[in-house]
């Protein structure tokens, strides 16, 4: 038997963690930076998608099996550099995900008016180094969500949803409280490409057409002559054809009486390049685009100004470098090649940081399994030299670091149970990251 180090709990890191004990025997260690596991499952995945974020639970059984541990609230490269991590395992698997955000690198973007999603969402799910936006909110009318994937309609549903059903979801109070200071009335979803090019999953889409109190405004022409045509067999393309069709037929009334004024409006702007962005003005400037013969888009040189009190950028996550490992500055990942870290022996990758931000959360399993299994070639027939359990805990602790080991997430767990129970909810996540740590230390 060996031991292995794995750096992120979030899905990557557990179902490597998962395949590395009940098929190989390999004992496995699970470190993570915050003091609670599962990674973007808590900390990205929508609140009111209650099924997906469910995942959680079964990833957590993962530490039940006594060969594998839960070291939360460790960094590795601050608390322990990868070279001690070197040391001291068998193996190492660093599954620590993507976390930063994409610039667009427009004129405007550093304001406070314009954030990243990725700061956004951490504040909704209650992420402990998230920033707080309920100012925002509570002065932004206009919002511009700029980009055309699942993120970027997962915020644009959060902003215009019911309060009623947000109070159902796991958001930390305050953010709940902020969303029903909300002024939001008016979300404009920004894109340079058109609706056939759109990464959303139909089920996700078609929830904007669903919401209570919203309309949902589609200018007819960015859709394509011929959907068939536009998805060259894409069902996913052409199931969100259909849907964003069936939203433009009202189209030509938006302006006149069928659609209810009171309503909250969610207006799609397709073929729509952000240029700059003015936070004094409160506009955002894009050129529109068209499609040229070979597929791709092109600037018309037509600009048109959107109003916008807030921006935003919904353009993608990244992945950032590791002291000690090596790392490609153009994909943003640790290059490797079959799941080993190029040029470091002993060392692999899985997940988001391996292959980048693409894909669901079942995508890490099969990619978790797959570096698992090079590791475990790797080390079949090998002498184990690493430290004991024991010994790393010792480390650990004369260093000051307050690990939170699977009990302490129980802890945790339980009672976040019980804070949502007061409120007539499953649960309510804790987001104060000292409150976290004394709960999960007992
Ligand atoms: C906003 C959003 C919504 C999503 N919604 C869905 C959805 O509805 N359905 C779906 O299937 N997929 C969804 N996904 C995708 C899914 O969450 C990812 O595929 C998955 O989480 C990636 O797994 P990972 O383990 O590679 O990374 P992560 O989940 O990011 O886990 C990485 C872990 O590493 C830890 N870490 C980082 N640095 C260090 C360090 N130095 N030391 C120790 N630990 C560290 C982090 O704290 C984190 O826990 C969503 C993603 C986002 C961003």
């Amino acid at each position: 038997m060996s031991r292995v180090a794995v750096v992120g709990a979030g899905p990557a890191g557990i179902y490597a963690a998962e395949h590395l004990s009940t098929v190989h025997g390999h004992q496995v260690d699970v470190f993570d930076a915050l003091p609670v596991p599962c990674g973007l499952v808590r900390y990205g995945v929508a609140p009111d998608h209650f099924s997906i974020r469910s995942v959680r639970d079964k990833l957590t059984e993962t530490f039940e099996n006594s060969l594998v541990r839960f070291r939360g609230n460790v960094h590795i490269g601050t608390d322990v550099s990868t070279e001690e991590l070197a040391s001291w395992y068998d193996a190492v698997i660093y599954t620590y995900g993507a976390s930063a955000d994409r610039a667009l690198g427009i004129p405007g973007e550093v304001s406070p008016a314009s954030i990243p999603a990725t700061e956004f969402v951490k504040w909704y799910t209650g992420h402990p180094e998230a920033q707080d936006f309920g100012d925002m909110l509570r002065t932004s009318e206009q919002v511009i969500v700029i980009g055309l994937g699942n993120v970027a309609v997962d915020v644009t549903r959060l902003l215009v949803k019911s309060l009623v059903e947000l109070r159902t979801t796991d958001m930390p109070e305050h953010v709940l409280d902020s969303f029903d200071k909300s002024v939001v009335r008016h979300v404009h979803v920004v894109g340079r490409r058109g609706p056939q090019h759109a990464t959303f999953t139909t089920k996700e889409l078609k929830e904007l057409g669903e919401l209570e109190g919203v309309d949902v405004i589609l200018d007819p022409k960015d859709l394509p002559a011929d959907d068939a045509l536009a998805s060259s067999g894409n069902k996913v393309i052409e199931r969100n054809l259909k849907v964003m069709r069936q939203w433009s037929e009202g189209h030509n009334e938006i302006h006149g009486e069928s659609l209810n004024s009171s309503n909250k409006k969610i207006e799609f702007h397709f073929y729509s390049t952000p240029q700059s962005f003015d936070a004094e003005q409160g506009s955002l400037t894009v050129e529109r685009m068209q499609l040229s013969s070979d597929n791709s888009v092109i600037g018309t040189g037509t600009y048109e100004s959107i109003p916008a009190d807030l921006v935003i950028r919904s353009v993608g996550y990244r992945g950032l470098p590791l002291e000690g490992l090596p790392f490609n500055d153009r994909t943003n990942v640790i290059p490797s090649t079959d799941g080993k870290v190029d040029g470091v022996p002993g060392t692999y990758v899985a997940g988001w940081i391996k292959r980048g931000p693409s894909g669901i959360i079942g995508t890490n399993k099969k990619d978790a399994v797959a570096s698992v299994e090079s590791l475990a070639t790797d080390l079949n027939g090998r002498q184990s030299v690493a430290l004991d359990a024991n010994e790393v805990d010792e480390i650990l602790r004369a260093r000051g670091v307050n690990y939170i080991d699977f009990e302490g997430w129980k802890r945790v767990n339980a009672a976040e149970i019980a804070l949502g129970a007061e409120r007539g909810r499953a649960r309510t996540t804790i987001h104060e990251r000292d409150r976290l740590i004394d709960i999960g230390l007992g």
